[in-house]
């Protein structure tokens, strides 16, 4: 089968592998219809050292099911799924407590033999406890937007949470890429009265206009800092969802927190060391966040995308095949485009 695999910073390939299968009795075996392309693997396309054997990309997908093993129980060949970023089995203390990205028996697709899902299948271990049946056909008109249930906007609703967004709060939103503009889908959805998002990009800020940001601030560093308190009444925001995961917006995402606020993580740390401490601990600043249990958010947001209330699909902004990957990869990182999604 054909594949994504990235061999070094900016060089990345359709590649023809192994042909997906099943290997344990509670894997699945997807077709993917749907995959994505993930801010988070622009790290790597700017980062990533040589590598002989190369890594396999993506971690976003819908797809239907071809084959499961003997054990799964929740599923059956031809079913339409989504399939979360992690892999879960749904039933440790981990996942009974929602944080499927801590499961015991857990992981992350695209690592280890597990593939990637910018391919034309991929193998899904714990296939009962991650995949989720989705209700329409493959090609249904919401696709783009259930697509994004795989990882950004659970990603961004993660972000949410973990910032203690409720009715009437301020809110500011670090980063206006794909998880930032569904954070800003998830801030409105969870009631919040004032949403700042810190961007520059005018396609990006016009959209999160749409999506409910009442406003922009497009400064930077101490700049930035100043104009949200000047938004919010001098003090900073109540919660504060930082989407990108370097030093700078992680510093940048506590300044602008009030006392007493909260700050939900949710872009990839870039740095070992967490910045801007001082201003966390005297301010009583809650800093929480991490790897998305995306799969426990499903159940919660699917009906609000179903019945049109939310559309984050709309952060595709670009469709490829596999063969235009690489291109996809150029697009993003040029930000010619916020998402790209792939039709293997
Ligand atoms: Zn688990």
């Amino acid at each position: 089968m054909r594949a994504t695999v990235m061999f070094e910073a900016g060089d990345v390939r359709i590649e023809d592998v192994p042909d997906a299968r099943l290997v344990e009795p509670t894997d699945a075996l997807i077709r993917v219809t749907r995959a994505c392309i993930c801010g988070s693997d622009l790290w790597p396309y700017n980062q990533l050292e040589h590598s002989e054997t190369g890594v396999r990309m993506g971690h976003e997908a819908v797809g239907v099911v071809e084959a499961v093993g003997a054990d799964v129980r929740t599923m059956k060949a031809g079913d339409l799924v989504v399939m979360p970023f992690a892999y879960s089995d749904g039933t440790c203390v981990f996942c009974h407590d929602g944080l499927h990205t801590s499961c015991i028996h857990g992981g992350f697709f695209g690592t280890g033999d597990v593939g990637g899902a910018q391919a034309e299948a991929v193998r899904v271990p714990q296939a009962d406890g991650t995949l989720f049946v989705l209700p329409v056909g493959e090609d249904d008109a919401l696709m783009p937007s259930l697509l994004t249930l795989s990882d950004v906007m659970g990603t961004g609703h993660h972000a949410a949470v973990a910032a203690k967004v409720s009715p009437g709060k301020s809110v500011a939103v670090v980063g206006d890429g794909a998880v930032g503009l569904c954070a800003v889908i998830a801030a409105k959805r969870l009631g919040a009265e004032q949403i700042i998002i810190l961007g520059r990009h005018a396609d990006r800020i016009a959209l999160a206009r749409e999506f409910g940001a009442t406003d922009v601030v497009s400064e930077r560093g101490e700049e930035a800092v100043e104009r949200v308190r000047e938004l919010t009444g001098g003090f900073g925001a109540h919660s504060v969802l930082e989407c990108v995961g370097h030093g700078q917006a992680v510093a940048t995402a506590i300044g602008v927190a009030r006392p007493g606020g909260a700050v939900g993580r949710v872009g990839v740390p870039q740095d070992e060391t967490m910045p801007a401490s001082l201003p966390a601990f005297f301010g009583n600043v809650t800093v929480g966040g991490g790897p998305a249990p995306v799969r426990a958010y499903v159940e919660e947001l699917l009906p609000d995308v179903l019945e049109g209330r939310i559309e984050p699909g709309r952060v595709l902004d670009r469709a490829v095949g596999l063969d235009e990957v690489p291109d996809g990869y150029r697009a993003m990182n040029d930000r010619e485009s916020i998402k790209v999604m792939v039709r293997p």
